[in-house]
């Protein structure tokens, strides 16, 4: 049903951009606009350690606030950045905002990490690890508290994706696959590139209380990681059935709207204190 919502969302948002009289031009060029407009937010996700409850980190998650249409979702507006090459200035301003955003949280709580996630077309760009530098020294981000989330759909060129991934590890940032399992050649990957974790996709969570290969899958996962000797972590948690599940199959942290939603910057801190 999650595909089912999410698909309403994005119609409704549509519906709203015709209304206003938005067809793909004028939404292009407001997209265009909409970086200098200061339109773009950060929202954090808590990223929970499920065997003590803390919160250990967030994942910041892009939101689009247009001034006539109110929040667009990022599955609509990113793959338009993508197209118009608008998606690696934006991206840049993610990184560097989730930084700045981190700095507060490190005044109370030094340990805190934040989670970024890079579209395909920034982590392919020449310049990636010395943008990210640059960001950390501009913002005193200590690179342990910085981690980036890829997906596997980035990595088809093996060779190229896993010199960029050593690169950002000898940096010290963190990397991690996300929507792990929805891609393809996944253990060749896990083979070739040194990433610290694994964000198991939210498709088989979702159901690993009624369903045996899902389960099976969820555990095997944990299991391939726990002996691999990296980090994993459940993504889309609605339901205390669901973290028992993770519990009890060694899982360490999760994120999803059980502990959660994303929230507004301030909210977030507020849930920190
Ligand atoms: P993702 O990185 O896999 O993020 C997880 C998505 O699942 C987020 O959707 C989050 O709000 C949602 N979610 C979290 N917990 C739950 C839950 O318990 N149930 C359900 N149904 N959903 C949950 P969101 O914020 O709409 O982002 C969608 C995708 O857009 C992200 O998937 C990511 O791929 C992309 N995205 C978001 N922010 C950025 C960004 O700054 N840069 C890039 N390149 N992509 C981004
Ligand atoms: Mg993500
Ligand atoms: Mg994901
Ligand atoms: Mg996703």
């Amino acid at each position: 049903y999650r595909a089912k919502e999410q698909g309403k969302n994005n119609y409704v948002v549509y519906k709203s951009i015709k209304s206003e009289g938005l067809n793909q031009l004028t939404l292009e060029n407001s997209l265009r606009k909409a970086l200098q407009n200061n339109e773009f937010e950060l929202h954090y996700q808590p990223q929970m350690n499920i065997k003590t409850g803390q919160i250990f980190g967030a994942e910041a998650l892009l939101r689009w606030n247009h001034p006539k249409i109110g929040y667009i979702p990022p599955n609509v507006f990113i793959p338009v950045a993508e197209e118009l090459g608008l998606i690696v200035s934006i991206g840049e301003w993610v990184v560097e905002e989730a930084c700045r955003e981190l700095a507060k949280w490190r005044q109370s709580l030094p340990e805190l990490r934040v989670a970024v996630n890079l579209s395909a077309r920034q982590f392919l760009k020449q310049n990636l690890v010395a943008r990210i530098y640059e960001i950390m020294q501009k913002t005193n981000t200590p690179a342990h508290c910085l981690e980036l989330e890829i997906t596997e759909s980035m990595t088809m060129d093996v060779e190229h994706a896993s010199e960029i991934i050593g690169q950002l590890k000898s940096l010290g940032v963190k990397v991690s696959i996300d929507d792990f399992g929805t891609g393809y050649s996944n253990l060749y990957y896990l083979k070739k590139f040194s990433v610290d974790s694994l964000k198991i996709d939210q498709s088989f969570i979702r159901d690993i209380v009624v369903d045996d290969n899902d389960a099976d899958i969820v555990a095997t996962i944990i299991a391939m990681a726990d002996r691999l000797g990296i980090g994993v972590i459940a993504e889309g948690v609605e339901t205390e059935e669901q973290l028992n599940f993770l519990i009890q199959h060694g899982c360490d942290s999760a994120q999803g709207y059980f502990f959660y939603r994303p929230l507004p910057a301030e909210e977030f801190r507020a849930v920190l204190r």
